[in-house]
């Protein structure tokens, strides 16, 4: 072997060891999107350390048996996949295929969340959590750490100090994420960091859980295949299914107002209020008298920041990146989501971290803006867009259409929940255009009784054309004009 091809070898071998020695990498916040991080990034090869501030739920009971359920759809599906903690988690899961509309009278109406085949699953978040607990701990680069609070963070070597008891540790890593939550530290103090952009914003309304417990016999009292919800314009009553035949309930009313958890202080008023608009709930609820005067109601409030990722050696993640309120069901979903592009950009970018970080900000946050944005607007149509039947008929005219023509049209609801290969970002802006069409449909005459004619659904055809025509009319005059501007 000549000279030079063993000095090209070996600068290929050094070259080698060096990108096989993988970042080490600690992760702030044991929460179901830390340890999804955690399982990710080791299997990438990085050896992860997890810390997590609270105690070992698994061991110490930290959620007084009442942990709330939450809605898992095909964006935290996918994610799990490819983990292979898909099938462990569907066995607790239970499918809500549609809404149960509950109106102040007691009549009930129902809508399907999507196609018979679809549907959101309801999944204690504690319980989400502590399985993927035990699969990071299976993997032999995660070693977990519980009651280790992170106190401060070196932004320029993604050093962090962890408090133990009253001990302080400073742990050194190459890389840090903070996935430690909506009241994220390692958030708090990134703004100390200069151009680091933060905005905060409280929505109007607070919540509480409450409980419908089982029947006796352990089944259910309402459907058990369906999120409830109780809608009442500006304040609403939702209840998610749970495996032991109770469901946990969430009253989300303004913090402060005329009718608010500010002005509900008087036993006397609060059963008045219950009485008053939720007389069919009422049978069901264990003690929501009792819940209501006992607990302190938690705010809800939306976080956006920029950048992301500070230095190439600190990155935000999950809640900690885009606290979003939960009208749609999807703050864990994108969190999954964002481990699991994550990844991909590992893989693509070969464990570049001066790639991987540009492209993680680039791709996560426009579509975490976008479903924070989305979430936002949900409020309206679960507390009172679903009690109303032009509402009902115009999702009914929108699946018909999307049953004829699933190439054009597939319902916003469906686009979030349905479609986890398609971007936030992209779903809020068709969503846009077609609630513009949609609105021109709801506005034939008689549309209530003719809404199943096949005039209905030629007109939406040619509006879906127009736009569509309209959109390649303005790509090519763009492209003309970026011709021109070329010469
Ligand atoms: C009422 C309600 C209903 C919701 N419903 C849904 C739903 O239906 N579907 C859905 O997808 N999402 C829902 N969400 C949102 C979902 O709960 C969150 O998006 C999800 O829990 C975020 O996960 P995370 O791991 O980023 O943050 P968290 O779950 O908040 O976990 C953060 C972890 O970090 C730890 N931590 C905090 N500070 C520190 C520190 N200084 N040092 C170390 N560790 C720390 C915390 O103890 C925690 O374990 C709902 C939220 C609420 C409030």
């Amino acid at each position: 072997m000549s000279l030079t091809q063993r000095m090209l070898d070996s600068a290929k071998a050094k070259a080698d060891s060096k990108a096989n020695a993988r970042e080490n990498i600690t992760i702030a916040g044991a929460g179901p999107v830390g340890t999804l991080l955690a399982v990710i990034l080791a299997r990438h090869g990085h050896p992860v350390k997890l810390y997590e501030s609270r105690p070992d739920s698994r061991i110490k009971s930290i959620y007084q048996g009442k942990s709330i359920n939450i809605a898992l759809s095909d964006r935290g599906w996918l994610a799990l996949e490819a983990i292979g903690l898909d099938k462990v988690v569907k066995q607790q899961a239970i499918a809500m295929q549609k809404r149960v509309m509950h109106a102040v009278d007691g009549t009930i109406t129902e809508q399907a969340y999507g196609t018979e085949s679809q549907a959101i699953w309801s999944v204690s978040r504690a319980g989400i959590n502590e399985q993927l607990l035990d699969l990071a701990e299976q993997e032999p680069l995660v070693e977990v750490k519980f009651d280790q609070r992170l106190v401060d963070v070196d932004f320029n070597n993604a050093s962090a100090s962890f408090m133990h008891e009253q001990n302080i540790e400073k742990v050194s890593a190459d890389l840090l994420f903070g996935a430690d939550g909506a009241y994220s530290k390692v958030r708090r103090l990134a703004q100390e960091t200069p151009r680091f952009s933060y905005n905060q914003s409280y929505m109007p309304q607070s919540y509480i859980e409450l409980h419908i417990p089982a029947n006796e016999d352990g089944s259910f009292k309402m459907a058990k295949n369906a999120l409830h919800i109780w809608p009442r314009k500006k304040f609403m009553l939702i209840a998610l299914p749970n495996p032991d035949g109770s469901f946990t309930c969430t009253l989300f009313l303004d913090f402060q107002g005329e009718v608010s958890f500010a002005s509900l202080t008087e036993r006397a008023d609060v059963e008045q209020f219950f009485e008053t608009h939720f007389a069919d709930a009422m049978p069901l609820l264990e003690n929501p008298i009792d819940e209501f005067m006992e607990k302190t109601a938690n705010p809800l409030f939306l976080v956006k920041v920029d950048p992301w990722a500070i230095n190439e050696k600190v990155a935000l993640i999950g809640d900690a990146a885009h606290a979003m309120v939960p009208f749609y069901g999807q703050g864990m979903n994108c969190g999954f989501e964002d481990c699991r592009e994550l990844g991909q950009l590992i893989a693509e970018h070969h464990h570049d971290w001066s790639k991987i970080f540009p492209a993680y900000q680039a791709q996560r946050k426009i579509n975490a803006d976008a479903i924070t944005e989305l979430a936002k607007r949900n409020f309206v149509e679960m507390s009172e867009l679903s009690g109303q039947a032009s509402f009902l008929l115009q999702k009914k005219i929108e699946a018909e259409f999307h049953k004829r023509h699933p190439e054009l049209w597939t319902p916003l609801y469906s686009m979030v929940t349905f479609s986890p290969h398609l971007p936030y970002s992209q779903a809020l802006a068709i969503g846009d255009i077609q609630q513009e069409i949609i609105q021109q449909i709801m506005q034939i005459p008689n549309i209530e009784s003719c809404w199943q004619d096949d005039f209905v659904y030629q007109k939406l055809l040619q509006l879906v054309h127009a736009v569509f025509n309209d959109k390649q009319k303005n790509l090519s005059i763009n492209k003309q004009q970026q011709g021109q501007s070329h010469d």
